[in-house]
């Protein structure tokens, strides 16, 4: 039984109440197939406080499995895992770290259309060359109905959406299938991986 719910005490900053919450830290798609809907809608993570009714998320460690998918991701920030990452990436998982619910939820939902999410992240820094320097905090990936996009999100609001590009995204697989199949240890996908993947692995075209 991978799943693993625990109690924590939080204090509530509207009343200041101690209150307890019942919190998964692990999580199994296949034992808890609601699971991976109740991440994405973020209502896994809610705790409401019994005195005033506010609501706030835990922010991890969470660990979550799909052993039908083979990923394994882990939520939080400084999260000490390592040897459970390393088993995981024995046993042929994709298995990535992310800071935050926002981060979790956009690995999901990339693996929920058959993307890899290294090229998705590539596909990220191509685009804020073509946005030249406009300020954002975040871009994700966001599908919606049949389209799909990247939204642009700046102090919790969006700034607009650009449109994802399948031929692009077909372009970098190809370009950079090979350099790709060395990384396959590396955890932490972002944008920051991305830049690091040209810098070393970008030629321009002949
Ligand atoms: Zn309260």
């Amino acid at each position: 039984m991978f799943t693993r719910e625990e109690e924590i005490k939080w204090i509530c900053p509207q009343c200041g109440s101690c209150v307890t919450s019942e919190i998964y830290t692990y999580v199994s798609a296949a034992e808890e197939p609601q699971s991976t809907q109740k991440i994405l809608d973020t209502s896994l993570f809610r705790m409401k406080c019994s005195r005033c009714g506010r609501t706030e998320y835990n922010t991890g460690p969470l660990f979550y499995a799909d052993e039908n998918r083979k990923n394994f991701f882990a939520m939080g920030e400084n999260v000490d895992a390592a040897e459970m990452l390393e088993n995981h990436i024995s046993l042929g998982y994709t298995v990535r770290c992310v800071p935050e619910i926002v981060d979790l939820c956009e690995k999901i939902l990339i693996d929920q259309d058959d993307l890899d999410d290294r090229v998705v992240e590539m596909m990220k820094v191509m685009n804020a060359v073509i946005l030249k320097g406009q300020a954002y905090d975040q871009m994700l990936y966001a599908p919606d109905e049949d389209t799909v996009y990247f939204e642009l999100i700046r102090d919790a609001a969006s700034l607009g959406r650009i449109p994802f590009l399948q031929a692009m995204y077909d372009d970098l697989s190809e370009r950079f299938q090979e350099d790709l199949k060395n990384e396959d240890d590396e955890t932490e996908i972002n944008a920051e991986w991305a830049m690091h993947f040209f810098a070393e692995h970008y030629r321009p075209a002949e």
